[in-house]
């Protein structure tokens, strides 16, 4: 163990503090976390900590969401530049208008938004039970935002439900293009193809297992295949690559790296302990309307659809 690995453990235990990891962060950042996963299970675990210092070692509409979620804990964001341009692609006064010209819709919010994006929003949902969150409204149409992808990978799994969505997406995922997924598909075709359904409909469509990155990761452990092809952030790669020496996986492309999850470093995560540095706030107001939305979408995914 290096010492500034060691340093940051021992502040931890000194200040019961907790550290929830991404799993699309620098894998070295994993030594230190004690929860590592995807936004909803973090947003569990935030939900019930016991520590008084929550770090997030994420983006920041995530350690938003955990101080949304515990608004008596002093929640650290190690590097305060660490944004998700999918959430900045939506503000509130954009969602007024989007909701103005679809008036009478319940709405929808993929967690990767803002706290006043989800403050006017009737249930938040992740990646891992988005078609759960959109079912369990019982509505024939729902707006959806900020990610079109997610939105229209929903609606095509539901089959019964019209999904209205905004015009954002992750430019990670949004990148890939139905190109890269044939040229690869025709060299390995019989290796199975995972993707994220924040990928474009038409390279899900060709996937053989779509889901979050905890469903990914599922879908590696329990298949008895030995070769993958990965169509998600590189961080997930590493870690299914150090999980499993005895498998292979291939990303579906280079470079497909979110920068601003990479931005939090060892450092940065040391610095914001030691010096309690980059707390997040949210305006109290906001913050009681969208714990409201983020705590249907927690009841409805422990409870299932009815
Ligand atoms: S991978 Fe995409 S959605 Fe996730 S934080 Fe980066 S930009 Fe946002």
């Amino acid at each position: 163990m290096n010492e500034l690995t060691y340093k940051i453990l021992e502040l931890k235990k000194n200040k019961n503090a907790i550290i929830l990891a991404h799993c699309y962060q620098n894998i070295e950042i994993d030594e230190v976390a004690d929860y590592i996963g995807d936004s909803l299970y973090l947003s569990r675990m935030a939900a019930k900590t016991d520590a008084d210092i929550i770090v997030f070692a994420g983006v920041y509409f995530m350690a938003q969401t955990a101080k949304i979620l515990c608004p008596d804990k002093k929640v650290l964001l190690p590097d305060l530049q660490a944004g998700c341009d999918m959430a900045d692609m939506i503000n509130l006064k954009q969602l007024r208008e989007f909701k103005l010209k679809n008036p009478g819709i319940p709405t929808v919010c993929y967690i990767n938004s803002t706290a006043e994006v989800k403050s006017e929003c009737d249930i938040c949902c992740t990646s891992s039970n988005a078609v759960k969150i959109v079912e369990s409204l019982h509505a024939p149409k729902v707006l959806f935002v900020p990610d079109q992808n997610l939105g229209k990978w929903v609606e095509k799994q539901l089959g019964n439900v019209e999904v209205i969505t905004y015009s954002g997406y992750c430019p990670i995922h949004h990148n890939i293009t139905i190109n890269e997924v044939c040229k690869i598909r025709e060299k390995y075709p019989d290796i199975k193809l995972l993707a994220h359904p924040e990928c474009k409909e038409e390279v899900s469509a060709l996937a053989d297992f779509v889901g979050s990155t905890t469903g990914i990761m599922d879908f590696v452990k329990n298949s008895s295949e030995s070769k993958f092809i990965i169509a998600t952030e590189k961080g997930v790669v590493d870690r299914l690559k150090r999980d499993y020496p005895d498998k292979d996986f291939m990303i579906i492309k280079e470079n497909l790296i979110c920068e601003s999850m990479k931005l939090n470093t060892l450092q940065d995560i040391y610095n914001a302990l030691n010096f309690e540095t980059h707390e997040i706030k949210v305006n109290k107001e906001i913050s009681n309307k969208a714990h409201i939305c983020i705590d249907r979408m927690l009841e409805v995914s422990k409870a299932g659809v009815k």
